[in-house]
């Protein structure tokens, strides 16, 4: 059976890996499907496309979006849309620009506590990946503020710790209506380790498609338990192992490991094909 990852990251957010070489990573691991979903952008996916297409890769459209639900800020996976949808396109750019206004106004917080970086140093770190809390982090380990990321998370960026600072990303409402109307489908991301399970079911009545059911931060009880609730309420299962590529070495223990498999790829194939010409 062909395995899937729909859940990596790659420079184009916050990933230490090249798109192009993500590709050839999931090639060695014998990876069937993939999905690239960066954070709030698609300019990784669109790098590995070719290389994906040469080396015979399914390589799906995604995306990880930040959307605000009840004040929080809710991660939501977007997979199988049109990518010159023009309300996706427009929805990408207005959660890049909520992102460069929320780094100015956390490295402004940063600052009144005392800790000493630059807004410039943080964009340095991002090169040209869609700016966020981990670039901050690896620019306060590099000045050694901090001893790891894991430290200035707890110490400085946690969401409880930047609690009043204001964010300008998508409603839950808007981006799951967003994602839809451009042929796609949306999970909840990694729900394990967030939210009870009536949140989770409250969120679902946005007209959830899916739900992450399969992350490394899910035990087998909870990936049990979750895809009981996707089972229930006749939702797709989707999975994969949220890689970042960070570790000091190329060894990732999850990539290749934390797979989907094939008949929820095929599910969420179909949802999208059928929503798609709904939507012509
Ligand atoms: P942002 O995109 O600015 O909201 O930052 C969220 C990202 O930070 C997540 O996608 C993770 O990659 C990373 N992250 C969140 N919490 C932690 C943590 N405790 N330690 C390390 N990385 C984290
Ligand atoms: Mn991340
Ligand atoms: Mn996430
Ligand atoms: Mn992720």
């Amino acid at each position: 059976m062909g395995k899937a990852d729909l859940h990596t990251h790659t420079t184009a957010s916050d990933g230490a890996v090249k798109p192009e070489d993500l590709i050839k990573r999931a090639n060695e691991k014998g990876l069937k499907t993939l999905a690239i979903t960066d954070h709030d952008t698609i300019k990784g996916y669109k790098l590995a496309k070719p290389v994906a297409k040469e080396l015979g890769i399914e390589l799906l459209t995604g995306v990880e979006l930040t959307a605000l639900w009840e004040n929080r800020e809710v991660h939501i996976l977007g997979y199988c849309f049109d990518e010159d949808n023009p309300g996706m396109l427009k929805l990408l750019g207005a959660q890049k620009r909520a992102r460069r206004k929320r780094m100015d106004l956390i490295v402004d917080h940063l600052k009144s506590k005392g800790v000493d970086i630059d807004i410039e140093e943080v964009k340095a770190e991002a090169g040209r990946g869609n700016i966020g809390r981990p670039h901050a982090a690896e620019v306060m380990v590099n000045k050694g503020i901090v001893a790891s990321i894991g430290e200035a998370f707890i110490r400085y960026l946690s969401s409880e710790k930047l609690e009043d600072i204001q964010t300008d990303y998508s409603s839950l409402r808007n981006v799951v209506e967003v994602v839809q109307q451009a042929g796609g489908a949306v999970s909840l991301a990694h729900p394990g380790r967030l939210y009870s399970a009536a949140e989770v079911d409250q969120m679902i009545t946005f007209g959830l498609d899916g739900i992450e059911c399969i992350h490394p931060s899910h035990n087998f009880t909870v990936q049990r338990n979750f895809s009981k609730k996707a089972s229930t309420n006749n939702l797709l299962v989707t999975g994969g192992s949220d890689f970042h590529g960070k570790g000091k070495s190329d060894y990732d223990p999850y990539f290749g490991i934390v797979t989907l498999g094939e008949q929820h790829v095929m599910a969420l194939k179909r949802l999208a094909q059928r929503r798609k010409e709904l939507t012509i």
